[in-house]
């Protein structure tokens, strides 16, 4: 089912042969017939514009799009669409008809007093999906909306100037791409989802998702093995490939320096504070192994039989260096310690995060 598609379906009207704008008053309605066909669930009887996105031609009233629409109610505040007789007078050979084509039908459609305007760069897709939005009262809270509707909202309402919906799109976005530090073992996504999320952000003027989007490839192995494959598979700039390969080889060295320091390395008070570990099967409490002479090694020796070394430098930001991933960590260290360790890990992730928009080349 693709109810927005723009298929063709019966009704279409071929569009006319020759020139897309008028020239004169025509004498054969055929020539200037509709080049669209009509959308079933926004053709209003009495609508006072007919707006063309993509395939589809939507009649509207042009006051209310005016009253939420920037780009609407600037083209009504300039003028240009209010062009009245244009059929009996010609339109003007200057008027650029690259990306708008507006023209009045007041004799050409026997629809008097009617506008079109046609936009090119917005798909019917994209505007019916935007007029969900504007012409649905919305007598209650409803939920956000999925990406992909997300997505269509936030072009039409950044061509249009919409300021609504693009709040709308925007609280969606930033929900399924918080620009917040992500909580250790989150789930992978397909990485196709964080190109587009990326693509999406630049064209539309949103860079608080890049840095999620950005980091959710680096930490990907099927994003870097699909690069490997196919560079022209992966619909990303050089600059960015550039940048993420930059950026994945600094947080590993990063990595790599810090988990090889073991708990409480570096705080003088910690011997006040270490604690005695209960063994399981009985017997006296051990000492914690950071009072040991070979504690470094020790650490050292659980980082590499885990699989942490590697694992970290993977995706540093969301691997957790606890004791659901270094097996036995919890009978060699105290939980002094390691509550001393979990707050350095939280913080180092926090300060690596907010490093990563000098590295994607983000603002701060
Ligand atoms: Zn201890």
């Amino acid at each position: 089912m693709k109810p927005h598609s723009d298929v063709e379906e019966p009704g279409y009207v071929e569009p006319a042969s020759g020139s897309k704008r008028s020239k004169g008053c025509p004498t054969d309605v055929q020539e200037h017939a509709p080049s669209y066909r009509q959308s079933p669930q926004y053709w209003y009887p009495d609508g006072s514009v007919i707006v063309i996105a993509g395939s589809m031609g939507f009649k509207l009233y042009r006051a209310r799009l005016n009253i939420y629409c920037g780009y609407f109610a600037e083209r009504a505040r300039t003028g240009e669409d209010l062009v009245v007789g244009a059929c009996e007078h010609g339109d003007s050979e200057e008027e650029d008809s690259s990306r708008v084509e507006e023209h009045t039908t007041t004799s050409c459609a026997n629809a008097p007093g009617l506008t079109q305007v046609r936009i090119d760069d917005l798909s019917s897709t994209d505007f019916t999906r935007f007029l969900d939005v504007l012409e649905t009262p919305q007598l209650e809270p409803k939920p956000l909306p999925d990406s992909h509707i997300a997505a269509s909202l936030l072009r039409a309402a950044t061509r249009l100037d919409c300021q609504i919906v693009r709040t709308k799109a925007t609280r969606a976005i930033l929900a399924a791409w918080p620009d917040g530090l992500p909580r250790p073992s989150a789930p992978l996504r397909p990485f196709q989802d964080a190109i587009d999320a990326i693509t999406l952000a630049r064209a539309c003027g949103m860079p608080e998702v890049r840095r999620p989007a950005f980091y959710a490839l680096l930490r990907d192995p099927a994003f870097w093995t699909a690069l490997a494959a196919d560079r022209r598979a992966i619909a990303l700039p050089e600059d960015d490939l550039l940048r993420l390969h930059e950026a994945r080889h600094t947080l590993q060295i990063t990595w790599r320096v810090f988990v090889l320091k073991m708990p409480g390395e570096g705080r003088a008070d910690l011997g006040s504070v270490c604690k005695k570990i209960d063994v399981p099967m009985g017997g006296p409490p051990r000492t914690c192994q950071s009072a040991a002479k070979d504690a470094r090694a020790c650490w050292r020796s659980l980082i590499i039989d885990s699989d942490m070394w590697e694992k970290g430098a993977v995706d540093p930001i969301c691997c957790m260096l606890d004791e659901k991933n270094v097996r036995g960590l919890e009978y060699v260290w105290c939980s002094e310690c390691m509550r001393s360790a979990r707050y350095k890990w939280f913080m180092t992730r926090r300060r690596w995060w907010d490093m990563l928009n000098r590295l994607f080349g983000l603002p701060d």
